[in-house]
């Protein structure tokens, strides 16, 4: 007698897309679902699809899928900087070995301010048009997220605005404090049944998956 060796099929929730053993998921309706998913699930299913943009089935996007989101839009935006420090770079030091004169300080200081000012204009501008046109950014989109109001609307521009200016400046931006103010959103967002963090407590706003809107 050979015991057999108990076969785990790995499936994916079809509503958060986690893959999970199959004794982990249960079939509803044609779709694979987790637990976490389900009460979400039954209920949209109940409601024949009618019901795809209730807040009811929404399945909110937790701290860690969300902080990978954050990930990804760092990494989006490495990618021009170290284009441009490459070819910047090799023209403002032959520049400089052409000058006469050293250049001083106040030189480097507005060259850095430049970037910093540029570099942030830039930012918003990402962040509040994706926010507008596409529900999130780059990193929400690839992790399947994306920000709605709490009554199911997408965003307007003064909320788009808003949530960009409460993460990256209030929450993230001020020196020594942000520390402070971004481990406090964290762990709103971790105890929250809704997910909210600071920024979307003061936005009304929700991190969802999109799956989870019809
Ligand atoms: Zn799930």
């Amino acid at each position: 007698m050979s015991p057999e060796a108990p076969v785990q099929t790995v499936l994916a929730c079809s509503q958060c897309g986690r893959a999970l053993a199959q004794s982990d998921l249960v079939h509803i309706a044609g779709n694979w679902v987790c637990a976490d998913c389900k009460p979400a699930f039954l209920s949209r299913v109940m409601a024949s699809g009618a019901a795809g943009a209730s807040p009811l089935a929404w399945h909110y996007g937790g701290f860690w899928i969300r902080f990978g989101a954050r990930m990804i839009d760092g990494l989006v935006f490495m990618i021009p900087i170290v284009v441009l420090a490459a070819v910047l770079l090799p023209n403002l030091i032959r520049a400089r070995g052409q000058a006469p004169i050293a250049p001083n300080s106040a030189f480097a200081i507005s060259g850095f301010l430049t970037f910093f000012v540029v570099f942030f204009l830039v930012g918003a501008c990402y962040e509040i048009l994706m926010l507008k046109y596409r529900s999130g950014t780059l990193g929400k989109m690839a992790c399947g997220l994306r920000v709605m109001r709490s009554d199911g609307r997408s965003l307007s521009w003064g909320v788009c605005f808003g949530r960009f200016f409460m993460w990256n400046v209030v929450t993230s931006g001020i020196p020594y404090i942000n520390s402070v103010l971004m481990l406090v959103s964290s762990i709103m967002l971790g105890v929250d049944d809704e997910k909210r963090a600071l920024h979307d407590r003061v936005c009304d706003t929700r991190v969802i998956y999109k799956q989870s809107v019809a």
